[in-house]
């Protein structure tokens, strides 16, 4: 990689660094002008006879036109994913169904490049997160589940494990094919079959799945995925013939799903918003916790569920520590989602961007201090600079709501009773970070924070054998390792 520095000041910096773009290539990607429904193992018309158009959020240009699943096409998946449970995959022996899952795993591996390229396409996440973290996860998925499928039997002594049936699952534009593989890798292992919609601004990865399930021979309608916006991801959760609903977005969805199904007897995991606080106490190795931080908001331009958006510092090193962050936020690139040197792509949607624009103004108007990095961004597209608020207190709306944007709320602290305090008093909690060099105040930290990972010295590690979930309204279940599998098995 060429790097040229311009006007840099090691000491006190101020300006940024320039590098030779590094454009990812797209000529091995291969995308339709127009997808159909994935149903019964093969593409289909939408009985709705509608189409939408899937867009660039760096270019705001077109990338395809998806179909819209109308009620009958859901239903036309569900009964299809009835039948392949009934007839095939219900009664395939576990080591069969491994098989199939590592197929699936080995043609991602194969296609890794590709997938990657189309989702920071689709979505406007940096090509390094989609290469490095994104697709390679997915994989890791399929691969660990189907090493679960012909070992539920060991894995839960004196339990007999049965499938539950057809599931329903709905996920998020933020990690479009990670969540897929977080739904539909268990819920196979397990022997259920799967009806799948992606969200509406992030299909094509999921739809290049469906492709890959087709090459890896999966029996037809043992995975079903079905794109639309909400009306169909509502039609699905309600459909009488789904027995488990796996849902993964927002806790304003995630309510009316619960509502929803209330009474019903269908069982649901519901994966929903965070707000996570990261700790740096006085004796944290500072420049790493530094660095963790700005990973922690500003990977995936903050659109992540367990985005480190509130900080507490220690008040003896706040100064140090704003300093450096803002020093650090001038260094990051932000721009070309398919540059390798981007730090912070494209903010996935208009209504998204609208969304955290509303935020700053919120953030400003109760009185905060904000600091954006001097950076330009793009002309087209949907950008926001990487922000820093100081001065915010615990009542403020920035403080309290979801933003899923590049934004971090920072606040100090005395003893680590008020920090805990503090960070607790939200109605969120999925995750959390604590950074110091004493491995007691870790444990107790970790052990107080009302939230389901926490994450020590580091942040934002994931791995296919960690559960993941949280408490309070950030949801109900855990996907991931051994207790993401429980959510798809009965009578254990
Ligand atoms: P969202 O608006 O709740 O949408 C999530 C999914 O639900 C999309 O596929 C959406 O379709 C669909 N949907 C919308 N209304 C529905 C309804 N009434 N019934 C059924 N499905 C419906 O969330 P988002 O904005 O896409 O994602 C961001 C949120 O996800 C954030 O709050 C984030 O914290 C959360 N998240 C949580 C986790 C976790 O593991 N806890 C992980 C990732 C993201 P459309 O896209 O077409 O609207
Ligand atoms: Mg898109």
């Amino acid at each position: 990689m060429k790097k040229t520095k311009k006007s840099v000041t090691p000491l006190n910096f101020t300006g940024g660094w320039d590098y030779a773009p590094a454009p990812e290539s797209k000529d091995h990607v291969q995308l339709k002008d127009r997808y159909d429904l994935f149903i019964n193992g093969a593409f289909v018309k939408p009985l709705s006879g509608k189409w939408f158009d899937t867009i660039n959020p760096a270019t705001e240009k077109r990338i395809a036109a998806v179909a819209e699943a109308g009620e009958k096409d859901v239903n036309s998946a569900v009964t299809s994913a009835r039948k392949a449970y009934d007839g095939v995959w219900g009664k395939m022996p576990a080591k069969e169904r491994g098989k199939y899952i590592y197929r699936i795993a080995r043609i991602m591996q194969e296609r890794a490049r590709e997938l990657s390229v189309i989702e920071s396409m689709d979505g406007g996440k940096p090509i390094r997160e989609s290469r490095d973290i994104d697709v390679p996860l997915a994989a890791a998925h399929f691969f660990y589940y189907a090493g679960w499928a012909d070992k539920l039997a060991y894995a839960l002594p004196g339990a007999t494990p049965r499938s539950v049936g057809v599931t329903g699952q709905i996920i998020p534009w933020n990690f479009p094919l990670l969540m897929a593989a977080w739904k539909i890798a268990p819920a196979l292992a397990a022997g259920n079959t799967v009806v799948l919609k992606p969200a509406e601004t992030t299909p094509l990865t999921a739809l290049k799945l469906a492709e890959i399930i087709q090459e890896a021979d999966l029996p037809p309608g043992v995975v079903n995925i079905i794109t639309g916006a909400g009306t169909t991801g509502a039609a699905l959760v309600n459909h009488p013939g789904v027995n488990k609903v796996a849902f993964t977005g927002s806790t304003d969805v995630g309510k009316i799903i619960q509502k929803a199904l209330a009474g019903t007897g269908k069982r649901y995991t519901l994966e929903l918003g965070g707000k996570a606080a990261n700790i740096i106490f006085e004796d944290a190795a500072i420049d790493q916790a530094v660095e963790g931080i700005i990973n922690g908001i500003f990977f995936n331009q903050g659109h992540v569920c367990c985005a480190g958006s509130r900080l507490f510092v220690q008040e003896s090193v706040m100064k140090t520590v704003v300093r450096k962050l803002k020093d650090r936020l001038e260094t990051l690139v932000v721009g070309d989602p398919l540059d390798k040197n981007t730090d912070i792509g494209a903010i996935n949607s208009r209504m998204q961007l609208e969304k955290i624009k509303k935020y700053l103004k919120i953030g400003v108007n109760e009185g905060g201090e904000m600091y954006q990095a001097a950076c330009s961004v793009p002309s087209k597209g949907f950008w926001c600079k990487p922000t820093l608020f100081t001065n915010v207190s615990q009542s403020s709306r920035i403080v309290q709501e979801e933003i899923f944007g590049p934004v971090l709320a920072i606040q100090s602290f005395r003893t680590l009773e008020e920090v805990i305090e503090k960070a607790n008093n939200i109605p969120y909690g999925l995750s959390g970070g604590v950074w110091t060099d004493k491995g007691s105040r870790i444990f107790k930290v970790t052990g107080e924070l009302r939230a389901g990972v926490v994450w020590a010295n580091t942040y934002n590690k994931f791995d296919p054998t960690s559960p993941f979930g949280g408490y309070k309204e950030s949801g109900v279940g855990r996907e991931g390792g051994l207790h993401g599998l429980m959510p798809y098995l009965q009578h254990v």
